[in-house]
């Protein structure tokens, strides 16, 4: 591993040779757009958003997947990669549902942000949209697949974990969609509702439905925490309005931290003062259950009934 020096829009980064255009653009404050790209995740190069000019290429090359080379000059903002840019952003909006109004991802969606960026709108056209397919089987996750932008971050997450690969792609070409497990409802596929495929969603594809109408992104005062269920320590963001918790979400998974149920909700109870009842899976149906058995702490609590129990027969005796 070398150190190299290269220029990014007139700024120089001198940054290790095993680092991507994209990340040596962040170490000189530069932000390239992306929709697919996510740190901890393998590179996908689908969404083409964080195409950039390299000096002596004549075609533009994704940021995300070229590495860094001494001497490079590179820019992000030209007019070639700014109107591919809006192009790409134009086939996804118009193959988009119009409905950020009431979408529960308003305020931290990508594709938003990056419309609103580069001054891309929604329009009427003839034109195909993508058929909606709400499934609201899951009392943890909202799926809308209409609002899928096939960025694969999903699909990716959830194979880091090796027990869990739930979701993958199905059909081809403008049928493209994400599937739970065999093409099953959320509640019928082996899910396991750990919400790391919530949480890397760019878009309101997949939402948190315990978070839903409990709050806004812009209004909520978040803060991490560290969940204590177990060793990994996965984060989770505390969504309060005025001081008060109100809701809690996944964040952060990687490789090393897996994200669970179990961790989400003994976090729920920790700081929500009233958590909305938790639901556990049952063969391939959710069922409302009760925080022991959601939190399988039943037979300590039973346990620590039997140890109290025959504490009191003791006491007084000598
Ligand atoms: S996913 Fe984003 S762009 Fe689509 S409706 Fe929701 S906020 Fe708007
Ligand atoms: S909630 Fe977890 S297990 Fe279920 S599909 Fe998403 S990442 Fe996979
Ligand atoms: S559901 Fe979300 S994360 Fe998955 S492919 Fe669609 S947009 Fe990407």
């Amino acid at each position: 591993m070398s150190t190299v020096k290269l220029t990014i829009d007139g700024k120089t980064a001198e940054v290790s040779n095993q680092l991507t255009v994209l990340q040596a653009a962040k170490t000189v404050g530069i932000d390239i757009p992306a929709l697919c790209y996510d740190e901890t995740l393998e590179i996908f190069g689908a969404c083409r958003m964080c195409i950039v000019e390299i000096e002596g290429s004549s075609k533009l090359q994704t940021a995300c997947s070229t590495l860094v080379k001494e001497g490079m000059v590179v820019h992000t903002e030209t007019e070639r990669v700014v109107w591919n840019r809006k192009q790409t952003l134009q086939m996804l909006l118009d193959s988009h549902p119009n409905d950020c109004l009431t979408c529960h991802k308003a305020g931290e969606c990508l594709l938003q942000d990056y419309a609103y960026r580069y001054d891309v709108n929604f329009r009427k056209h003839d034109g195909e949209i993508r058929p909606q397919l709400l499934d609201t089987t899951s009392p943890y996750i909202l799926r809308d697949n209409s609002k899928c932008i096939l960025c694969g971050k999903c699909v990716m997450t959830c194979a880091q974990v090796s027990d869990r690969q739930v979701l993958s792609f199905a059909e081809r070409g403008y049928e493209t969609r994400v599937i739970f497990g065999a093409d099953e409802s959320i509640e019928e596929s082996p899910c396991v509702s750990c919400n790391r495929c919530v949480a890397v969603c760019p878009v309101g594809a997949l939402v948190d439905k315990r978070d839903m109408d409990k709050i806004r992104s812009w209004e909520a005062e978040t803060k991490i925490v560290g969940c204590k269920a177990c060793e990994y320590g996965c984060e989770f963001e505390v969504r309060s309005r005025n001081r008060k918790p109100v809701s809690v979400v996944a964040k952060a998974p990687t490789n090393g931290r897996p994200l669970c149920l179990k961790g989400r909700l003994t976090t729920e109870l920790k700081y929500l003062d009233n958590p909305d009842a938790p639901y556990r899976k049952l063969d391939k149906s959710f069922e409302k259950t009760t925080w022991d058995k959601a939190l399988q702490i039943t037979e300590l609590l039973e346990k620590i009934e039997r140890l109290e129990g025959s504490n009191k027969d003791g006491e007084g005796e000598e």
